[in-house]
């Protein structure tokens, strides 16, 4: 469904991303790992656009991301991405942060954009929050919203950026528990994350990137038990 090749992206002279090449197919988990600032939250910006690359090719189905004519909201229509800090609307509602882009970007109406938002809200078990402000939720129940955003659109794929580095550590379990009803519904996903029992569980391959590199790309039960580089094994030592 994504196809990367030579990936690099620099910021001034600093190179971040060295030669990126990788595929994500449909319905895989992959778990992108890695040291801070290796770049990983530059990897998945480039998928959609919220950085652009510098050299090399990023394929989502038949169209190249990385062609400077590419209609960037529909590359991002159809790749949903949650950050660290949520970023909701803060003067929204819980339901109109849902409602916002499918009536702007797709032209839904309200009508049938709320009943969208409202089965959502409930999946990612909110729907009594619909009329509150973001700034009335926990940090575990803001990032459930901002899940529920992203899904309103209808992504093909979903980029996850550290989506429980920045809760208490009781809300982490109520967020990876909606992923891995998503992982269940045969989602895309790509997540970037230090949750390595998660990354074990639900991933169908690791991703190791280090000083911009990708350094492994195995399935998880290799990875953890048995990593080949020893920037990998460093780090699994640190955080296990
Ligand atoms: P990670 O997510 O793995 O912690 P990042 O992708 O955020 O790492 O960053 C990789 C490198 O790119 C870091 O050295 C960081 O300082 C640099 N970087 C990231 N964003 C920018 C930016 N907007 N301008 C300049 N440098 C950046
Ligand atoms: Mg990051």
């Amino acid at each position: 469904m994504i196809k990367v090749t030579d990936l690099e992206k620099s910021f001034g002279r600093n190179t971040v991303l060295k030669g990126i090449s990788t595929e994500i197919k449909e319905g895989e988990v992959v778990a992108i790992i890695g040291p801070s600032g290796s770049g990983k939250s530059a990897f998945l910006r480039c998928m959609n656009l919220l950085e652009t690359p510098t050299k090399g090719e990023i394929w989502y189905r038949q169209t190249e991301v990385t062609d400077h004519k590419v209609d960037i909201m529909s590359i991002r229509q159809n790749i949903g991405m949650v950050f660290q800090y949520f970023h909701l609307f803060p003067h929204k509602t819980v339901l109109e942060n849902l409602t916002y882009a499918p009536m702007t970007v797709k032209g839904m109406t309200k009508e049938e954009a709320e009943k969208i938002g409202l089965n959502l809200l409930s999946k990612v078990g909110l729907a009594e929050k619909a009329a509150e402000y973001p700034n009335r939720l926990s940090g575990g129940q803001k990032q459930r919203v901002a899940i529920a955003r992203a899904l309103a659109m209808s992504p093909e794929v979903m980029l996850f950026d550290e989506p429980t580095s920045a809760l208490d550590p009781e809300m982490v379990k109520e967020v990876l528990d909606v992923m891995k009803s998503l992982v269940q519904t045969g989602m895309t996903m790509a997540i970037v994350t230090h949750e390595m029992g998660f990354a074990r569980e639900v991933a169908d391959r690791v991703l190791f990137l280090d000083d911009g590199r990708l350094v492994e790309d195995s399935p998880p039960a290799e990875f953890f038990s048995s990593p080949k580089s020893n920037r990998a094994k460093e780090f699994l030592e640190k955080m296990l």
